[in-house]
This record gives C-alpha cells, structure tokens and sequence, in this order.
C-alpha cells in the first residue's frame, strides 16, 4: 500500500463534502481536542510530508504537552462494523472532550493541516461546534464518514490505529511492540461489511466504487 493513495481519500472527501453548507472555518477549534485518532498508514503520510525538519517540533509538542488523559480505541472501525454484525453487546468507550486540547493546535490553527489526519478533516459541523455545545454532523455525513474511515483502515489492514499522541511518537521511536503490548495501539482490520443503512444505499455507491477504484489501482 503506497502512502499517495491516502491524499487521493482526502481529495476525493474534499469533493464529495465540497457542495455541502458547514460552519467549519479557519480558527474554529473546538473540535481540536487531545482524542483524535488515526492510522498508522496516515500517520506516515503525515511524517513523510512534513519532513525532518518539520518533524521534530511537531513530536516536540506531543512530548510538551502529552495528554494523560485522552481517547485510547479498544475497537477500529473494521473492529466495530464486526462486532456490529455478531450482534452483541458492544462496549462503550469513554471518550470525553473536555480532557484536552490537542497538542498540535496552536493558536486555534493546526500545526499539521494540509496533513492532518481523516479524523480531523471528517468533524463536519452543520452549526458552530462552541454556540451549539456539540457538532451538529447530518446523518449522511457519519455515514459518508464511516465508509471513508473504513476504506482507510482496509487500506491499511496489516497496519495499526490509535490516538495521534501514542502513535506518531510510537512510529518515529520505532516504539510499536510496546505500545501494541500496553494496550495503546490496536490492529486494523479488512473491511467485514460496509456500515451503509437502507436509506443511503444510493447516495453512497457512485464512492464506494470510486473509494474501490482508489484501493485497486
Ligand atoms: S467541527 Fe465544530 S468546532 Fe470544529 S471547525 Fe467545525 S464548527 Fe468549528
Ligand atoms: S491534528 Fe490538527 S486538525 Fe487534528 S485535532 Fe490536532 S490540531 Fe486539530
């Protein structure tokens, strides 16, 4: 799996969002908060192009102002769509907003944001995050979501996820086992079936088959 084909999932997210009304907008960082999560495949992109350089300050901030309290997956989203279909009990996950920023926002701007992972690009918020107390995301826009944050991980299904603050320190100190070992990182998984509800079968296909032509070519 080759690094370039993550910014064509951005791109293509970016198209299909492009048409719709958002109150997202540059300095709105409500959202930015020490619980974001990604996967080691877009970790890499986001290393790569940042370059050594660039790098160091960015794990600088991570060690700076490393959240103790944050987001730690116990489940991918492959992980949950199975669980899902065994129709079982499924474990809430405590994931609080007030537990932090995240430690690359600066200034209300991100540090990373050409780079900046699916889990940020994908808080779309129909009202603003900080007047409304919490992000309004249409029903189809979770859905959109899901399917893209499933292409992903299925792209990266030998690869792990976790939260940025683990992973991107983790991957640059070659640190993986032990964050693996400790619970912090998870495995990713193949795509077990698509998390799609009746009512958006249609809107969605004309994606899935480009998100396929993306994963195949
Ligand atoms: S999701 Fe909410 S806080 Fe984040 S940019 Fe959009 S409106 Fe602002
Ligand atoms: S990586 Fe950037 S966009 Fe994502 S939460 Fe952190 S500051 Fe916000």
């Amino acid at each position: 799996m080759t690094i370039h084909r993550i910014k064509q999932v951005y791109d293509l997210y970016d198209e299909v969002m492009s048409g719709l009304d958002f109150a997202c907008k540059k300095g709105c960082a409500h959202c930015c908060t020490c619980n974001v999560v990604l996967t080691g495949l877009e970790a890499h992109f986001l290393l790569k192009h940042l370059g050594p350089a660039e790098r160091k300050p960015v794990l600088q901030r991570i060690e700076d102002q490393f959240p103790p309290q944050r987001y730690i997956p116990k489940l991918t989203t492959n992980d949950f769509a199975k669980a899902c279909m065994a129709g079982g009990a499924i474990e809430e996950e405590e994931n609080d907003p007030t537990w932090g920023r995240c430690p690359l926002l600066e200034n209300n701007a991100c540090t990373v944001y050409e780079y900046r992972p699916f889990g940020c690009r994908s808080l779309m918020s129909r009202q603003n995050c900080a007047k409304a107390g919490y992000a309004d995301i249409s029903p189809l826009t979770l859905t959109m979501n899901n399917l893209f944050m499933q292409f992903i991980e299925h792209m990266d299904q030998e690869g792990i996820s976790g939260n940025l603050s683990d992973l991107l320190p983790a991957l640059s100190a070659q640190g993986i086992e032990t964050a693996l070992k400790e619970g912090r990182l998870i495995s990713n998984h193949p795509i077990p079936a698509l998390m799609v509800p009746p009512e958006h079968q249609a809107p969605v296909q004309e994606i899935i088959a480009r998100l396929e032509q993306i994963r195949t070519a």
